[in-house]
């Protein structure tokens, strides 16, 4: 029987889930809306599960081509803070839980094991096992800069986890004392001063200081700059634009030039939303590091657009759990 993990990517809108084979081919998949609150969520989340399963065994209504297959656990990715070793979602900005114990809820209700991750580490780990910019490569760390940046750190073909939840949490390395404020109470994390929000934030500030060129017109026209605009603006050799990049790219590029002086990657792969669709900030990252040192360097590798999705990660996670059994084992 063909071996498959489940994966639930679990977000602020909705919750995906996906029959994953070793080799990533997702062999069925199924998205419910993520309702606002409890019970309706833990109901429907729970009804996910079932639902995956059913159509793993070959039993469900619409049959999976290819089922019955063995189930070889779940892995379940959510934002914010997670205690990974009790598989508890401790907070997450846009959800509504507290310490939801999600594995043990699984695992006493459909008897199989279940995992969970932060989505960025689920991400780095989806990397490891499934995008071709990492193929060959087993130490690497992950970073994504959306609307946050967060990180994940692959050693040896295995996520570095640690005893506590903070392990990888890149985007709240202080980058600049006494800089922009952070969400997490710090001041001039990475996340204030690179993500993209930030970048909006100081497109924003930049169109409005200037009052001309193509960053003021966007802002006239919808009352605000995104970090898109700004990349786009980049893209098309906008001054001010490249300016805003110039500063949010230094930033990143202390970061990425710390992560390499501690760990000594083979790479830094960095996704999501800001750099997926344009090499602009990571650009922006190459021309500051000769100001910050001679001729040191980090190999960053550009993550491209929907190389791996959620779902996959998500997976990733319980295919992970079974490669760390198995090097127990030797
Ligand atoms: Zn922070």
């Amino acid at each position: 029987m063909l071996q498959v993990a489940i994966g639930l990517d679990i977000g602020g809108t909705k919750m995906a889930g996906g029959i994953v084979d070793f080799d990533g081919n997702i062999l069925y998949s199924h998205t419910v809306a993520t309702p606002a609150e409890f019970p309706d969520l833990e109901h429907d989340l729970m009804w996910l599960v079932g639902h995956m399963l059913e159509a793993a065994s070959g039993k469900g209504d619409s049959p999976v081509e290819g089922a019955p297959f063995e189930v070889v656990g779940v892995g379940v990715a959510v934002p914010g803070s997670v205690d990974r070793n009790q598989g508890v979602a401790m907070r997450a900005a846009n959800l509504p839980w507290q310490d939801f114990h999600i594995c043990q809820m699984i695992e006493d209700k459909f008897g199989v094991s279940a995992k969970l991750e932060n989505d960025a580490d689920a991400a780095a780990l989806g990397a490891l096992r499934y995008a071709a910019e990492a193929r060959g490569i087993e130490n690497f760390v992950f970073m994504t800069i959306g609307t946050g940046v967060g990180g994940g750190i692959i050693m040896n073909g295995l996520l570095h986890g640690g005893p506590w939840p903070l392990a990888g949490e890149i985007g709240h390395i202080i980058v600049e004392p006494d800089g922009a404020q952070c969400n997490c109470g710090t001041k001039g994390c990475l996340e204030a001063l690179a993500s993209g929000t930030a970048i909006g934030r100081e497109g924003t500030q930049a169109a409005k200081a200037a009052q001309k060129g193509k960053l003021w017109e966007t802002y006239q026209e919808k009352g605000e700059v995104t970090a898109a605009d700004v990349t786009q603006a980049a893209d098309k050799g906008d001054e001010l634009a490249n300016k805003v990049l110039a500063e949010a790219g230094r930033y990143l590029a202390i970061g990425i030039l710390n992560i390499q002086r501690l760990l000594s990657p083979q790479a830094i792969l960095v996704g999501g939303g800001v750099v997926t669709q344009s090499d602009a900030l990571l650009r922006a990252v190459d021309k500051a590091m000769p100001s910050l040192h001679p001729d040191f360097r980090a190999n960053v590798l550009q993550m491209k657009g929907g190389s791996v999705s959620g779902v996959k990660g998500a997976a990733a996670i319980a295919w992970e759990e079974i490669a760390k059994k198995m090097s127990h084992k030797v």
